[in-house]
């Protein structure tokens, strides 16, 4: 099968959209296409919401247990043809082979994760309310929300789409799906899943486009009961202001600036290559990057030369050459963002430790060097913005309190990592640090057992877990005459 497909997905089969236009994919390592898709107009959307609509009724009055039969049929499509996926990621995020073939296994734990909470659902559809008013009895219906749409990005385009589509599926909504604009082919291959699945048709329903015209037509759609987005936070702005107008649900998986705080008590080998796994997986482009390095002032410069020595260790490579270890940004809007940011680090004078620009072995590519700025002042926009892109900022602390003020001085509040090898103190912190998810000691993974989403402006709800399956479902009481 040929996994890339360009098209978008509608009432079960595939189509062509309405406009004529279409937009290339680049391949961030080459800069040429790998494929075209359509720009779906307002007009195509709403025909993907009406399918939605109308399959709405059918699929919610499945038990639990039959929507998870589907479920786990798409995660084995999705397994079925990792081999022809992967390359096709790699190609279009420029990702590091074992970075994208991550994508698609979180993405497979996932669905399967919520097909299982499908299956418990059914005993937890209809619940008595323990209570005693004489003359009446009450009980709680779990219903699911509706048809919902979904807004996505490039970073993790299988894995966040899943994280939305296992506890939407699970709840009993339909969905239409708008993948980024810059990698959408793992999403749209979502299609080609639901059919091997024998998805009913308008269950699933994948619309492509800009965010300007397709996701905003969605965000817009008055038959949507939910937009679950993930994005920058400027966007998930503009998207909670159209989801206004008819007073729908919204979850928001916005940007973030999270810290990672070292004290003076750190294993050094461990928190330099925490630090550095932080800003670099995936060339920096993760919502969570620990991109503000806050270090015991006594052991900064120890570590300082720590990171150092990993960033000029990196090999910075197209993900064709298997020893590569970070690739390229993963468009052209990224690379200018990356490297403006670059350049405002030598207009504000800071202190540049290693790398700092476009990586010079490349003529064609979005490649830029690992990168450390040192002694970077508060008010320094490398140190306040998200830059996605690996780049690293770090100021130092005296003392815990500082720490702690420090790392929440931010307007996100996604994750954070402490590193300390005194238990106590780490729970301490944990405990007063504004975030969604706090690492301590290890390496960040998020398993769909638990919660993902952000404090302040990085976002509003939570996905993953209990909390991703209630973020579908709507709670009903009915209460009548005993
Ligand atoms: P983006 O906000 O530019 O785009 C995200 C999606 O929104 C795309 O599909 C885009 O087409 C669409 N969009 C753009 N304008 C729109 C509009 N006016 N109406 C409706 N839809 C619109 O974000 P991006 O560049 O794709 O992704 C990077 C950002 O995502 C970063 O800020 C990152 O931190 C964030 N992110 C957050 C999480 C999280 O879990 N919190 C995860 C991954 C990425």
């Amino acid at each position: 099968m040929n996994v890339l497909i360009e098209r978008n997905f509608i009432n079960g089969a595939w189509d062509e959209g309405s406009t004529g236009v279409s937009h290339a994919v680049i391949n961030p390592v080459t800069e040429t296409p790998i494929g075209h898709v359509p720009e779906a107009s307002a007009g195509d959307v709403d025909r993907a919401v009406l399918a939605a609509i109308d399959a709405f009724p059918a699929w919610s009055a499945l038990r639990g247990s039959e929507r998870a039969v589907y479920m786990r049929k798409m995660s084995a499509a999705i397994a079925a043809h990792m081999d022809d996926l992967v390359p096709m990621q790699m190609a279009s995020c420029g990702k590091p082979r074992a970075e994208a073939e991550a994508d698609f296994r979180g993405s497979i734990d996932c669905i399967n994760y919520f097909a299982d909470r499908a299956e418990e659902l059914d005993a937890r559809r209809v619940t008595p309310v323990d209570y005693d008013i004489p003359g009446y009895r009450s009980t709680t219906r779990l219903e699911p929300m509706g048809p919902v749409g979904f807004i996505l990005p490039w970073n993790f385009p299988m894995k966040i789409c899943s994280w939305k589509l296992g506890p939407a599926l699970a709840a009993g909504c339909t969905v239409v799906i708008k993948p980024s604009e810059i990698a959408p082919f793992a999403d749209i291959f979502l299609g080609a899943a639901a059919q091997e699945a024998g998805l009913p048709a308008g269950v699933l329903n994948i619309v492509n486009g800009r965010g300007a015209v397709t996701g905003q037509a969605l965000a817009e759609h008055p038959g949507l009961r939910k937009i679950s987005f993930t994005g920058s936070t400027k966007t998930g702005k503009t998207i909670m202001k159209a989801a206004a107008e008819d007073v729908k649900n919204i979850g928001l998986e916005l940007g973030g600036k999270s810290p990672i705080v070292v004290f003076e008590d750190a294993d050094l080998d461990l928190a330099a290559s925490l630090a550095a796994e932080g800003v670099f997986y995936n060339c920096g482009q993760c919502c969570n990057a620990t991109g503000r390095l806050l270090v015991h002032e006594n052991i900064a410069e120890a570590l300082a030369q720590k990171i150092i020595e990993i960033s000029q260790n990196q090999i910075v490579d197209s993900p064709d050459n298997p020893a590569m270890t970070i690739g390229p940004l993963a468009s052209k809007p990224q690379y200018d963002k990356v490297t403006g940011y670059m350049d405002i680090a030598r207009e504000e004078g800071l202190n540049c430790r290693t790398g700092g620009g476009r990586h010079p072995g490349f003529n064609t590519g979005y490649f830029v060097e690992p990168t450390l700025y040192t002694d970077v002042p508060k008010t320094s926009r490398l140190w306040q913005e998200e830059i996605f892109g690996p780049v690293l900022c770090l100021r130092t602390f005296k003392d815990e309190t500082e720490a702690i003020r420090e790392a929440n001085d931010t307007q996100y509040g996604l994750a954070a990592t402490i590193i300390t090898e005194d238990e106590e103190r780490a729970e301490r912190v944990a405990a007063q640090l504004d975030a969604g998810h706090v690492y301590t000691n290890v390496s960040v993974a998020i398993p769909p057992q638990t919660s993902w989403g952000g404090f302040k402006q990085s976002g509003i709800g939570r996905e993953l877990g209990p909390w991703g399956l209630a973020g579908f479902l709507e709670v009903k009481t009915v209460t009548a005459r005993r």
